[in-house]
């Protein structure tokens, strides 16, 4: 009973503080913009399964791909035990869903071995950050704290697997040492084991109960650490991968308030409505992390930094400042920094910064070539290039500011209704002197 009432609080204790977090997060949202309407569930689905659970871009990458996506699946199978964990601890029983029979020794035997693996993984991807030099995780928004949460979270993950194993270790010893039968299947285990020969059946079980109350709280404490880390994406990546923008890449999304504008002059008996004269005036692109679509928002907490979007950028290969992934970064930032000033002051509140030049310079914005490579490429299917377009649009429409090149164009379009320097009428020019027979 006694264990009962210490699980209960600690699983409380975990929900109030995952829950307050979550909400705080979740209270953002409703200072963004919309994106495109969630329709289209069977296509959506489709992605999920095909990007997501079958983890087909992550492959591009065959061997970093192929740890990423054990772990991913380990996760799916151990998830199954850490349930019934739970139950396990608030129930008093000893594992509960033994009653699935053979169902379960697979359940078991596939986490058992699952853990292996996963700390296998887990060991290679500590071992590269730690003693490798990796292009992709360098970058000037790959600060020193960016590389501590990601150790942190590893380091983690290991712990865990240790713990999982060393749980099944004590139950498999236990119930070898007494003679009795055990529920589920423990092949690593059943190896394992054989390293502690002459360990008492008593010793086996405080293994066992220290591993349980080990893993199980570095589950609560893990669920905690993760919205405050690169890691948030364990738990972001699956529905960010089912909300993914299903138009092809490279396609813009027109502006509605511009549309609008446009079919009012063109046809002023529009169905449209004009805007009532008290409407406040909406801010073409994006300058800061309110003007983000939800979906701009949600890509930002999905994002692993994994940097395969930057590793691709023809603008960051060649040099330029420019780093998809830092986009992703700093909007999270942004929002993080102001978002709680929104929530308090309300959605107006100006603290003088913005995510434009203080977070990402026009110069990074201008070096994009709007190749999508990064989307293609991103495992998750965040899009940059939609933000990024995006506040190009607010410099260029709000501030007249673009680059030089990029300003005689806008200007030879106003006046010509081209983008080359000569009027509409001299176009032919160049064919004055050459004898053409037309037929
Ligand atoms: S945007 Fe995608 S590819 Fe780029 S770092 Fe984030 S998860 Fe990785
Ligand atoms: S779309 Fe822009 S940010 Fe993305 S890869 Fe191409 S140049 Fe880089």
């Amino acid at each position: 009973m006694t264990k009962q009432i210490v699980f209960t609080i600690a699983l409380l204790t975990t929900i109030g503080v995952f829950s307050y977090t979550i909400n705080r997060i979740v209270s953002f949202f409703r200072f963004t913009r919309p994106a495109f309407p969630v329709k289209n569930f069977g296509k959506r689905f489709g992605v999920m399964v095909n990007v997501a659970f079958g983890q087909t871009k992550i492959f591009r990458r065959p061997i970093t791909g192929l740890f990423h996506a054990l772990v991913f699946w380990g996760f799916c199978v151990i998830l199954i035990g850490s349930i019934e964990m739970v139950i396990d601890g608030l129930t008093g029983t000893d594992k509960v869903l033994k009653i699935l029979g053979p169902v379960y020794n697979i359940l078991m035997a596939s986490g058992d071995i699952f853990a292996l693996i996963v700390a296998i993984s887990i060991f290679f991807f500590l071992s590269r950050r730690l003693f490798f030099h990796i292009k992709r995780f360098e970058g000037i928004e790959m600060n020193r704290r960016s590389h501590t949460d990601a150790n942190i979270s590893l380091t983690l993950i290991l712990l865990l697997m240790i713990s999982l194993m060393a749980m099944n270790i004590g139950y498999f010893g236990y119930h070898e040492a007494i003679g009795t039968s055990r529920n589920g299947v423990y092949p690593i285990a059943r190896i394992l084991v054989t390293l502690f020969p002459g360990l008492s059946a008593e010793n086996f079980r405080l293994i066992y109960e220290i591993s349980w109350w080990s893993h199980i709280l570095l589950i609560f404490f893990f669920a905690n650490y993760l919205p405050y880390s690169k890691h948030f994406h364990v738990f972001m990546s699956v529905p960010n991968v089912f909300l993914s923008r299903l138009d092809p890449l490279g396609k813009l999304t027109n502006m509605d308030s511009i549309t609008k504008e446009v079919k009012l002059m063109l046809n002023p008996d529009t169905a449209f409505a004009a805007a009532p004269a008290d409407a406040p005036v909406e801010r073409f692109g994006v300058k800061d992390a309110e003007d983000a679509t939800w979906k701009n928002y949600f890509d930002s907490l999905a994002c692993t930094q994994c940097g395969r979007c930057t590793s691709v950028c023809p603008a960051n290969i060649t040099g330029k400042k420019l780093s998809p992934r830092k986009v992703m970064m700093d909007l999270r930032a942004r929002m993080k920094e102001k978002g709680p000033l929104m929530v308090k002051n309300g959605r107006d509140f100006n603290d003088n910064r913005s995510l434009l030049r203080d977070f990402i310079s026009e110069e990074e914005l201008w070096a994009c070539t709007t190749c999508n490579a990064c989307a293609k490429e991103c495992p998750i299917n965040i899009n940059h290039p939609s933000l990024i377009v995006d506040m190009r649009r607010y410099l260029v429409m709000e501030e007249a500011s673009a680059p030089g090149e990029l300003k005689s164009v806008f200007n030879n379009i106003e006046n010509n209704g081209a983008p080359w320097q000569y009027s509409a009428e001299d176009r032919l020019n160049w064919t004055k002197d050459l004898e053409i027979s037309i037929k």
